[in-house]
């Protein structure tokens, strides 16, 4: 696929089993998702939602069945995935760097002008602006120096910064309460137009916005439709 238009995501007849696992987590799934289509996931806890986020990334290979982009097999892209796909996977991985470097991982030339802007987009502006240290300030590892939803946020910020055509997004919303949460699927929205969006999520809210909806269920899609089949 070329790097500028959002490739055709396709899931075919997808099984996946975690070795030594009793049966498998995704057991006959088959999703298309159109370029610029927004589709939400939902579904219980250990449905399978990440599994499928990992294969679409290409980090699992399905047991059986067929997940492309843009008709590309998605575990052949290494390391060119990133220039397709912007991921925030549900364990957020920062590093024990400045946050300028963190915000950079994908997006090496952006300006500092390009993170106040992304920053301000998920309501980090003005508390990044009063540390001392700015965009400078070292992310700790253990969490020590942001909160849970705040390092949530950095990611998120992050990957709005990339340069690409697809983004997955694993629950980007988890630990922020009802408001922030609100203005940051607004900023979702607002910097992912034209981009295809596929978002994890347990809330409803947000999900309105949607295009599709997929429920996930032992191992299948039980539900699929506009937001009004929930
Ligand atoms: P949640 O909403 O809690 O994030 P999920 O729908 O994302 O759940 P997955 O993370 O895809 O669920 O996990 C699906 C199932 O696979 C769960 O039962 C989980 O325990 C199992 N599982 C996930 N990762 C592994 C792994 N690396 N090895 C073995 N089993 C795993
Ligand atoms: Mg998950």
């Amino acid at each position: 696929p070329s790097p500028g238009a959002p490739p055709t995501i396709r899931v075919e007849s997808v099984r996946f089993s975690y070795p030594e696992a009793p049966r498998p987590v995704l057991d006959g799934i088959s999703l298309e998702v159109r370029p610029g289509e927004r589709v939400a996931i939902l579904g219980r806890s250990g449905s399978g939602k990440s599994t499928l986020a990992s294969l679409i990334r290409g980090d699992l290979k399905p047991d059986a069945g067929t997940v492309e982009l843009g008709g590309v097999p998605a575990g052949s892209f290494g390391d060119d995935m990133a220039r397709y796909l912007g991921v925030i996977q549900q364990q957020t991985y920062l590093f024990n760097r400045s946050l300028r470097e963190n915000l950079r991982i994908g997006r090496e030339d952006a300006t500092d002008e390009d993170m106040n802007n992304v920053l301000e987009r998920v309501g980090l502006r003005t508390l990044v602006e009063r540390l001392p240290e700015g965009l400078d300030t070292l992310v700790d590892e253990a969490g020590v120096r942001f909160s849970g939803g705040e390092r949530h946020r950095i990611a998120l910020a992050r990957v709005l910064l990339q340069d690409v055509s697809t983004i997955v997004l694993d629950e980007p919303t988890v630990g922020l309460d009802p408001a922030t949460e609100r203005a940051l699927l607004k900023a979702v929205f607002a910097t992912t137009e034209g981009k295809t969006l596929i978002m994890i999520t347990h809330h409803l809210q947000g999900v309105a916005d949607m295009d599709r909806v997929v429920f996930l269920e032992d191992g299948r899609i039980e539900l699929e439709g506009s937001p009004a089949v929930l």
